[in-house]
């Protein structure tokens, strides 16, 4: 029997499905056949960052696992069965930032009856976790936060699988069995190693090299792997089948979260090892008790457009929605373009004050997310702005009655989110589509792998505070049993009209949200087409005094944004959005980032002429 970790947000009751996954199961055949490029021994896939055409779209930062997306969504699989089989080849070819050892928030979007649902597959903390976890006893001061990233402490309950297996169960037509396939064969034939994934691999190069396991795996032959080698992970192909013949209980029941917990509680480094490893407190019970989430999903009306997102525990979607919500008291437009943008970082400055101040997980703390969401609210946040100059920043968060002008001036945020993850968007020929974010949190996550299974375990809960950010108010994001560290990934659908019109998300830590909101007005407001919204220079402010900006933003609006009062801080590449229009006639824009992380895959099954 196939357990299902699976709960609602209203009742929280587990509940087992078994069912049409159990049939597919036991039927063993594969219900598209899939082949990839890896399989028939073809030339690694093309790697267009944007095509258009019509009968299915996926975009993706992998072109294999684009094009294993496509191959499903060719077969007759829809947008959840494609979306599975994607991400789970990007475990693959994307080990740092995503796997099973990860989380992450599914947004599925059903064309036959109108809804959009969300699965909630953020990581959770172990039962033992409480606030003062993460302050280290022998210090009385919290961890330095790279030796928390590298330990054990870090690594919260995966929600991955989990995520997989409920989607497939809620929306897809296919088996888990089916679905991971295609990621089981680019395990065991290998993938192409590009620049992309040496630099990362050499990123962490020092911390994996003191955990022997992960050296073994990611450093074959004590080197760094070379661009254009062949790169194998038979431990993970082995693990994914394990998978596939005898379920997920394997992972979250099995002998698999046995060996995580040994992992998490005794760290394995070498004798000369610098790191702490400070063991965690994670444990197989913990592993055993893990349930994905279905909840509503956020939802805003911005210029005529439903805006759907992410709900809590991530903060993607309130402080998407607030930030438009905010800016839909203003006219944006290409003609006024540094004015606009202006507005655009003044926004997301007041949006990210609340954020702080409100959002953590709805199971562990009140959230207001109506009122966060609500028109009302962000028209009280308009009014603060003033359209010719910066505000100081940064700027306090509104009360929940916000309807004055009023602002206090609170202290900057440290701001310790990472820059990993991956994102992932599908449409199929039936105009259902998924948006989908997974991440094993920072580059390379925890730095452990479990010994044998060919994936590393995630550093989630460095998303929590380690120590309260403010004595102003009560942390909505302390560590606390079975709690879920709040999250930015914002995995999003609009609707136009009842019809998909755009798929977008992005890695990028806490400038995944401002990200996202900057590639929508882009397209909606700023007069650019889907791939030039994708392309832009980016800024990103979280309401800290400079704003994060690429060098090509600052050298294009620093001058005319500087008149207004805004100071600047460049930092090399922000996100890397993968995204999908489509059109009132059905054609379908896949793009994916040009350059960034080393350029994406956007491919659609019927290119146009
Ligand atoms: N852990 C981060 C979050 O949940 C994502 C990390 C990233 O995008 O790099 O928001």
């Amino acid at each position: 029997m196939v357990s299902f970790r699976f709960r609602t947000a209203r009742t929280s009751a587990t509940l087992a499905f078994v069912g049409a996954l159990v049939a597919a199961l036991a039927a063993g055949s594969p219900a598209f056949g899939v082949e990839t490029a890896v399989q028939t021994g073809r030339p690694a896939p093309p790697k267009p960052s944007t095509s258009t055409g019509y009968g299915g779209a996926v975009a993706s930062v992998d072109a294999e696992a684009s094009a294993v997306g496509l191959e499903v969504l060719r077969k007759g699989g829809n947008a959840a069965d494609a979306a599975v089989a994607t991400a789970a080849a990007l475990g693959v070819t994307e080990p740092y930032s995503a796997g099973i050892g990860g989380g992450g928030y599914f947004v599925y979007f059903d064309a036959a009856t109108g809804e959009v649902t969300t699965i909630d597959g953020r990581e959770t903390a172990p039962a033992e976790m409480t606030a003062t976890s993460f302050i280290d006893p022998a210090t009385g001061k919290p961890y330095p936060f790279a030796d928390a990233v590298s330990s054990g402490l870090s690594v919260g309950a995966p929600g991955t699988l989990a995520t997989w297996e409920a989607a497939l169960d809620r929306f897809g037509t296919t088996s888990l069995r089916d679905a991971l396939k295609p990621a089981i064969l680019l395990a065991t034939r290998g993938f192409k190693v590009d620049e992309t994934f040496r630099q990362q691999t050499a990123g962490n190069e020092a911390r994996f090299r003191q955990f022997p396991d992960t050296a073994e795996l990611f450093l074959p032959n004590g080197e760094l792997p070379v661009v254009g080698s062949t790169f194998k992970n038979p431990d993970l192909a082995r693990t994914l089948r394990d998978i596939s013949l005898r379920g997920t209980d394997v992972f979250y029941e099995g002998p698999i979260a046995d060996e995580i917990e040994a992992v998490v509680m005794s760290p394995v480094t070498t004798p000369d090892h610098v790191l702490p490893a400070v063991p965690g407190l994670l444990t197989a019970a913990d592993i055993a008790d893990y349930a994905v989430i279905e909840q509503a999903p956020t939802h805003i009306d911005y210029r005529g457009l439903d805006i759907y997102g992410m709900a809590p525990s991530s903060s993607g979607g309130t402080t998407v929605g607030e930030s438009l919500n905010i800016l839909e008291n203003f006219d944006l437009s290409a003609d006024s373009m540094a004015q606009s943008l202006h507005l655009y970082l003044e926004a997301t400055a007041h949006a990210f004050a609340d954020r702080g101040r409100y959002v953590g997980d709805p199971a562990s703390v009140d959230v207001p997310t109506e009122i966060l969401l609500s028109q009302e609210f962000a028209d009280a946040r308009a009014c603060l702005i003033d359209p010719n100059t910066a505000s100081t920043k940064p700027v306090a968060p509104a009360p929940l009655n916000a309807a004055g002008c009023d602002a206090l001036v609170v202290a900057d945020a440290p701001d310790a989110e990472n820059l990993s993850t991956t994102h992932l968007s599908v449409v199929d020929r039936w105009g259902n589509a998924v948006a989908y974010t997974l991440t094993i949190e920072s580059t390379g996550g925890s730095g452990m792998t479990v010994p044998g299974r060919g994936f590393l375990l995630n550093n989630e809960l460095t998303d929590f505070n380690f120590v309260p950010a403010t004595d102003l108010w009560e942390d909505p994001n302390l560590p606390g049993p079975g709690k879920r560290p709040r999250s930015s990934m914002s995995p999003t659908i609009v609707l136009d009209g009842g019809d998909v019109r755009y798929v977008v998300g992005s890695p990028g830590g806490s400038m995944i949200i401002t990200t996202v909101t900057q590639v929508l007005i882009n397209r909606i407001d700023l007069g650019m087409t889907l791939p030039e919204a994708v392309a832009a220079p980016r800024a990103s402010q979280r309401n800290t005094t400079a704003v994060a900006a690429e060098p090509a933003f600052i050298a294009a609006y620093g001058p005319p944004l500087q008149a207004f009062g805004h100071v600047f801080s460049s930092t090399a590449e922000i996100g890397a959005v993968a995204a999908i229009e489509v059109s009132d006639d059905g054609l379908m824009t896949a793009v994916a980032e040009p350059v960034r992380r080393g350029g994406g895959a956007g491919v659609v099954v019927k290119p146009a002429d």
